[in-house]
């Protein structure tokens, strides 16, 4: 299967590189024609504000919605849903796929998972910090970083939440969306992506 990193804006080119690292096929996504070629997709930190705008005009927003709530998840399915999507949002990716959003500015979001999510909520640029987390599945602490991160305020009770900090949730699923409020690509572990990529049918 190939992976797809939306890639309007932001950090998408990390992303290939790791999937490159993990030997996966990779493009960057950015009309709906690249989209018909992915079966997954990583959405990457960056301006939520803008990516969401660029969802919007080109139609892929609307797209992905489609996808993510087709039937079959079973590749050799028959039927003419359309071919289902996988989608991890990072950070700005997470607010982008996020059911409700706070905080300045909030972005028109795709509604995706069933979280509320505010944006910034961790502080200006010089709050951005690095943590260690552990993370469901995973053995061993993970080295990810938060930058101008957004904090998951509430959680649906069909999310399942993978990875906390503080207190806090960072790491939730839902259904064929996973989000991380953190960038994992920073430090080279490619251990989340891994973990995206296992669930992926
Ligand atoms: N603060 C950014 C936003 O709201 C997200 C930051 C990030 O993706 N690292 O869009």
């Amino acid at each position: 299967m190939v992976v797809g990193v939306l890639a309007f804006q932001g950090d998408f080119f990390e992303h290939i590189e790791v999937l490159h690292s993990l030997r996966v096929p990779a493009i960057e996504v950015r009309s709906l024609t690249d989209l018909s070629k992915v079966g997954a997709l990583i959405i990457p930190g960056g301006e939520s504000t803008v990516i969401a705008k660029f969802l919007e005009e080109t139609g892929v927003g609307k797209e992905i919605i489609r996808r993510i709530q087709s039937g079959s998840t079973d590749p050799r399915s028959r039927s003419s849903a359309p071919h289902p999507l996988f989608v991890y949002g990072t950070c700005a990716g997470a607010i982008v796929l996020s059911k409700k959003v706070t905080g300045k500015n909030a972005p028109r979001t795709l509604g995706l998972i069933d979280i509320t999510i505010d944006r910034n909520a961790y502080g200006a640029q010089l709050q951005s910090f690095e943590a260690e987390i552990r993370v469901k599945g995973i053995s061993g602490k993970i080295p990810v970083s938060f930058i101008r991160a957004p904090k998951i305020m509430r959680v649906g009770k069909t999310v399942d939440v993978l990875a906390e900090y503080g207190g806090v949730p960072v790491l939730v699923r839902q259904g064929r969306v996973l989000i991380g409020t953190f960038h994992p690509e920073v430090w080279g572990d490619r251990r989340i992506h891994q973990l995206f990529l296992s669930t992926v049918v």
